[in-house]
């Protein structure tokens, strides 16, 4: 498998975060995260974000991630990888 670019990665990102994609395809996204300095800076807030989400879901309901965080961190990375020109 060739490796995944940061627009691969993008587009996957949104059931990423919902916890939709397999295993094996978590495992990718989060391999080329650690190996791609744009990625980095980014899953920084994201991962922030997704431990405040767990730690609401303990104690709450288990909900997914609220569409207007999700939008403004998905706005982010496309900033943060050049994908937004
Ligand atoms: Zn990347």
């Amino acid at each position: 498998m060739t490796k995944l670019e940061c627009r691969q990665i993008f587009a996957m990102l949104s059931e990423y975060l919902d916890g939709e994609l397999p295993p094996e395809m978590c495992d990718q996204i989060e391999s080329h995260i650690h190996g791609c300095s744009p990625c980095v800076e980014f899953v920084k807030s994201l991962e922030t974000t997704i431990r405040y989400c767990r730690r609401m879901a303990l104690e709450h309901q288990p909900a997914p991630l609220p569409e207007n965080l999700k939008a403004e961190l998905l706005a982010s990375y496309r900033k943060s990888c050049g994908l937004d020109s």
